[in-house]
Formats: structure tokens, sequence, C-alpha cells
């Protein structure tokens, strides 16, 4: 195993270093990167996902390519549209109400990237939980001018969602509402069912791609596969995943390899026109060395490697 410390290219989530772990086992590398404010039983979940890519593998594909959404991270307008003219994909996910920020920094990113995308992209956007039921109304009143897709986790409860959608509904505003916080972290995966439009699927968080697909069924609806800001190793899961949906109807967030300013995959996961290959990856010994973590940050995750791994019943990882 390796301890990996990454630059990313522009604060995302509040961060500007990703760090985690490789695993290389018998079916190949698996990543556990849970950020690290997550208390040990939900990291452990993650540490599942690394476990079934590094000794099980991942299911038969029934497809050869996802298609992929460009990601614009919380940037001015010009930023903005430069990203989604670089990355060549026809669907941009944008991220709005991010701390610091007005309604009107949001809009005008969105309206950038509504230009830069032209007419016929499509265009969402993620609030990750930050607004409440009058400031999502307001936002997705103003953002809905320019054609969303759907609008990504607008308010942190169910109950919020639930009052969300009746508001929209009353006020004839169009925009779908996707789950993402609601079912990756939540209780009861399953509450969401009724209220929103699409769920947002993420291999790591879920505890692998086997895991997320049997959620997927029993959720019922479409699915959106995202990353969580991983390596080329982590979104190799979201890829498997992505590929054996039964139903692929909408773009994946798996596109943000361009996030991290390293790799260590001697072929990173970049999408070409807005698709990434389902294919094997090749990691690259003098990747791995270069982007290998400090001593003091290598033993917190060691420690942490440690404590999830005694919570899945693995003793013989916490000698890692
Ligand atoms: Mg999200």
């Amino acid at each position: 195993m390796i301890v990996y410390d990454i630059a990313l290219t522009t604060r995302f989530r509040g961060i500007t270093r990703r760090q985690g772990v490789l695993l290389e086992g018998p079916a190949g590398w698996g990543e556990w990167s849970p950020f690290p404010e997550y208390d040990d039983a939900v990291a452990a979940r993650w540490l599942a996902a690394a476990l079934e890519a590094a000794e099980v593998g991942f299911p038969t594909p029934v497809r050869s390519s996802v298609p992929v959404n460009a990601i614009v991270p919380a940037v001015g307008p010009e930023q903005a549209a430069a990203r989604v003219r670089q990355a060549g994909c026809r669907t941009a996910k944008v991220k709005v109400a991010q701390s610091g920020e007005r309604l009107g920094d949001d809009v005008a990113r969105v309206a950038a990237v509504r230009e830069a995308l032209g007419p016929d992209g499509l265009v969402r956007v993620d609030a990750n939980a930050a607004w409440d039921v009058a400031g999502a109304l307001e936002a997705l009143r103003e953002l809905s001018q320019f054609g969303l897709e759907y609008a990504e986790q607008p308010c942190r409860s169910v109950e919020e969602l639930r009052q969300l959608r009746r508001g929209l509904d009353a006020a004839g505003i169009a925009v779908p509402i996707a789950a993402d916080e609601s079912i990756r972290r939540a209780v009861d995966p399953l509450a969401v069912r009724d209220i929103v439009d699409v769920a947002i699927l993420k291999a790591q968080p879920l505890g692998g791609v086997r895991a997320a697909l049997e959620l997927a069924e029993r959720l019922g609806l479409p699915a959106v596969v995202s990353s969580a800001l991983e390596t080329s190793v982590g979104l190799r899961a979201g890829v498997a995943l992505a590929a054996a949906l039964p139903e692929l109807s909408h773009a994946c967030g798996l596109e943000t390899a361009s996030l991290l300013l390293d790799d260590v995959a001697h072929d990173p996961l970049r999408a070409v026109d807005g698709e990434l290959p389902v294919r094997g990856l090749h990691v690259d010994r003098d990747a791995l060395a270069r982007v290998a973590a400090a001593p003091e940050v290598a033993l917190w995750w060691r420690q942490r490697l440690g404590r999830a791994a005694a919570l899945l019943g693995r003793p013989d990882l916490e000698e890692l």
C-alpha cells in the first residue's frame, strides 16, 4: 500500500490537496480516500470499495464507454467558460451555493457555462446541500432561466427536499432534483425515492460497485455515477459502476482527474470527446513515488486504515 498526497488545480469542496491510500491486491489496485472529517464507520464503508477493486475486481460491463460531464468549481465566469470549452463535454456540472459566494456569483457562472456550451448542451448545478428551502426556491427561480438538467442536493434534509419539490411545482419552476448526500450519507438511502428525479451514485462512499448496483436497483431512479474526487484508481471503480448499470441515460460526473495536479496511472482516465473508455489502468511506479505522502501524513492514514480495517473484521489489513 502507499499513501498519496496530490495538490488540486483549484480549491474544491473547501480543500486544496487530496490524500488517500492505494492498495494493490490480486485483482488490481483499489483506492481508499474518505475525506479526513469522516468518522471510522463511514471510512470503513469506503474501505470495502477499495478491497472489492483490489481483491475481487469489477462486474462485467454492458457498455464500452461512459459519457461524462465537465466539472466547473466555484470559479469566475471566464474561467468557468474556459473549463467547459477545454473539457469538450456536452454536459457541464456547475458548483453553486459555495461558502463566501452570493447568488449573483452563481448566476454569472451558470450564464457563462450556458453560453460556452450553446443551447444544445446540458447544464446541471450542485449546491452540496447548502440552501434552505427559501434560498433554493429563490436561486432555482433565477438559475432556471438558463435551462437546468437538474439541481443536485439543493437542500440537506429529505423533508426540505420534499418542501422544495412542492414549492417548485407550485411556482411552475421546472427544475428536476437529484439526490447525492441524501443517498450516500443517509441512514435510509431509499427515503428520497419518491421525492427526487435522479440518484447520484458513488462507488467508494456506497461501499463498492456491487453495493452501489444493488442500491440503484432498489432506488429505481435514473442514475448518475459521480467520483469522490479520486485518482484514476478510484475513478476506475466509478467507471466500472457506470459501465455495469443496466440503464444509463445521463452523463456521469467522472471527469475529475483534471482537478488533480498529478495522477498515479500511466494512462490517466481523461475524457475524449465527452466519453471515458471502459478499460484497465497501468499504475505507474514512478508516479507512486512522486505522489507519496510525507511520513507524518502517511502515519495518520495508516492508523486510520487500521481502525477502519478492524471495523470490517480484517485484522490482516491492520498490519499493513
Ligand atoms: Mg454532489
